[in-house]
């Protein structure tokens, strides 16, 4: 069987999209199924997404109704450790536990029907509480999935990193309105339409979206898309990266509204690190 870090760029593309759409189908792979992705193009990748079954942010099959559209989606319902959630009543914890290890890479940019998503070539881990995890992709949401005391930012972003293990660990970042970024706009430059193949991207450094403080909320919780899977170490840096109101305008303007209500804390708790 095929060894998911070893994989070439045009591979990883597709397998990352179908690692945070189902962590499962990511580690337990049949050789049949590995055939399978080598010849899936970006539509099929799109179409794997979530199992092929149709989802959205608003209407008949919004985000409270994931959860009855697909066995396989049952835990966005039953889950009690879901994502996003309200950033409230974090508990200090000192710094520390996570070291960042990001720098220029080559990846290629996707609209995938439910964001514009940075497909990364290998070469950015993460350490988080000892545990090496490796950048899958990036993406975006309109506005920010996670809130800050009751708090909505304009946009977020989310960086998608797997352990060897299969789970993950996501880094988010929220983008509040002020000074255009020069590295968005590369992205935003280079998103193909909706039926174009993957737009290469020569060069992305990540660390770009970074802000300058590393304090950080850490919790445990889900992917906030379907299968909404409880596998994901959440990393939400407190401190905000600034992008332009028009920088915000054109990615409403293919996605007006891509984020996932919070969901209730339940038993979790929020560190302040
Ligand atoms: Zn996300």
């Amino acid at each position: 069987m095929r060894h998911h870090h070893s994989f070439p760029n045009t591979l990883a593309a597709g397998l990352a999209m179908a690692c945070l759409a189902g962590v499962q189908a990511c580690q337990a792979e049949a050789p049949d199924q590995a055939d399978a992705e080598e010849q899936m193009d970006a539509e099929h990748a799109q179409e794997a997404e979530g199992g092929e079954v149709h989802w959205s942010y608003e209407g008949a099959t919004g985000a409270d109704m994931w959860g009855g559209l697909d066995p396989s989606f049952a835990v966005c319902d039953t889950g009690v450790q879901q994502s996003p959630i309200d950033l409230a009543g974090a508990i200090p914890a000192g710094g520390g536990g996570l070291e960042i290890q990001w720098q220029p890479t080559d990846g290629e940019v996707v609209d995938n029907g439910h964001t514009i998503q940075v497909n990364m070539a290998q070469g950015n881990t993460i350490t988080l509480e000892g545990r090496q995890f490796s950048m899958l992709q990036f993406h975006f949401h309109l506005p920010s999935e996670h809130t800050v005391e009751g708090g909505v930012y304009p946009m977020e972003v989310h960086f998608v990193h797997q352990a060897e293990e299969g789970d993950l660990a996501v880094v988010g970042v929220f983008m509040d309105a002020g000074e255009a970024h020069a590295a968005i706009q590369a992205i935003w430059d280079a998103i193909p339409g909706v039926d174009e193949a993957p737009a290469p991207l020569a060069g992305i450094d990540p660390n770009a979206f970074l802000p300058g403080g590393r304090a950080y909320f850490r919790y445990a919780g889900s992917l906030t898309t379907p299968p909404c899977s409880e596998v994901v170490s959440w990393v939400v840096m407190t401190e905000s990266i600034a992008v332009s109101q028009e920088q915000v305008d054109a990615f409403a303007a293919l996605y007006p509204m891509n984020a996932r209500p919070v969901q209730p804390l339940n038993r979790r708790f929020i560190l302040l690190k």
